[in-house]
């Protein structure tokens, strides 16, 4: 385990997944927050695994371009990735409900507005938000795609794609912790998130966004084919030279960590670095639509081919391809690698439907009675 500021490895403490220390090392290097994580008590598991084998051993991850063969971080040729000025003020609060979501307002009574995972305004109370961990700042939000209502595509075993992006997440922060990337998750349970939600804990942060991942689902689609190469798609925000590149580094790494893996896997022709827009002329994926900043949506493989998921649900795949991300990730940050796998899809207009998505608020049950006046408005109401 890896604490973001090696404090939680020279206490000593075994207190749960390594985001739980790297949190707690954001909090505690916050110095402000609601009810903060302290390093000198155990520290709450806020982002637990939820899969078969999600406890497994990082393996070593030959592909990597900053894993020495000894499975260590190799210090020599990891990229530099610039420390964060932290500068203390709480953008979002990571809930022990599984939901981060945006600080609004901190009012007067010590309760605060933030913006809720279906989108309201809502207002918690002290009592709501204990245990929950401040962030004033980071390198990246990473958003495990699907959840609550919705488990996207459902692979083998029963296993959804929302909870192999929820894994993958929880993977992924760690292994960008220990390159000094310090990331927050969108969602750290099985709770339903609007992607405007997901969007605004990125804004909230002026970070890139990394959504991980839908997968491929389609492998009985007329241009799928099998083979040896990874059908990896990472999307990107139409028009962002920096979405453009963070695209490319991720591809680069992690179609080598899958093809390292062993085939054979669909292939369809959207793979690659790719964007498309709808008939609307906006970004086809709706987080790339909404998105300010670089964002990028990676689409590992073909979770709807029984075959495939179920090499992927391994605890060694799920390792490999959060490493490699991580990897592609700490080298947009820290060099200037043009990263690969660039392709101009046709020109074709995708048809996108309106999409009316059913929202349970996890925090419903904790928000403040309504009716206190509020002394806030910052103008950022219901979108
Ligand atoms: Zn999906």
């Amino acid at each position: 385990m890896t604490g973001a500021d090696g404090r939680g490895r020279r206490r000593g403490r075994r207190a749960g997944p390594a985001l739980a220390f790297a949190l707690a090392a954001i909090a505690a290097a916050c110095g402000t927050g609601v009810d903060e994580v302290s390093l000198d008590e155990p520290v709450p598991t806020l982002f637990p695994s939820t899969v078969p084998g999600g406890e497994a051993e990082a393996p070593v991850d030959p592909g990597s371009t900053v894993v020495s063969p000894d499975g260590g971080l190799d210090e020599d040729s990891a990229p530099v990735v610039a420390p964060l000025d932290h500068d203390g003020r709480a953008r979002v609060l990571l809930l022990p409900a599984g939901v981060t979501v945006p600080v609004l307002a901190a009012l007067d009574d010590g309760s605060v507005e933030v913006r809720g995972p279906c989108g309201n305004r809502v207002r918690l109370d002290a009592t709501a938000t204990a245990g929950a961990v401040s962030v004033d700042a980071a390198h990246l939000v990473v958003d495990p795609a699907h959840g609550g209502a919705d488990p996207g595509v459902v692979g083998p075993d029963g296993i959804g794609e929302a909870d192999q992006n929820l894994e993958l997440a929880r993977l992924l922060v760690d292994a960008l912790a220990a390159r000094g990337v310090e990331a927050v998750p969108t969602r750290t349970a099985d709770v339903d998130l609007a992607v405007e939600a997901r969007v605004a804990v990125a804004a909230a942060l002026d970070a890139p966004l990394v959504v991980i991942g839908h997968h491929t689902a389609d492998p009985g689609a007329p241009d799928a084919v099998r083979g040896p190469d990874p059908g990896v798609e990472v999307w990107y925000r139409t028009g962002d030279a920096a979405s453009r590149r963070l695209g490319g580094l991720v591809h680069e790494e992690l179609a080598a960590a899958l093809a390292a893996l062993g085939g054979p896997w669909w292939h369809d022709d959207e793979a690659g670095v790719v964007h498309r827009l709808n008939q609307r002329a906006e970004d086809l994926r709706r987080p790339l639509a909404l998105a300010d900043g670089p964002a990028v949506v990676v689409e590992v493989a073909a979770w709807g081919d029984a075959d495939e998921a179920r090499r992927l649900a391994t605890g060694e795949a799920r390792a490999r391809i959060a490493d490699a991300v991580a990897a592609g990730v700490a080298r947009w940050l820290g060099s200037d690698d043009p990263g690969s796998g660039y392709r101009d899809l046709q020109p074709e207009v995708v048809e996108a439907p309106a999409l009316v998505t059913p929202c349970v608020d996890v925090l419903a049950g904790l928000a403040a009675p309504a009716g206190a006046p509020s002394d806030a408005n910052d103008g950022t109401d219901r979108p």
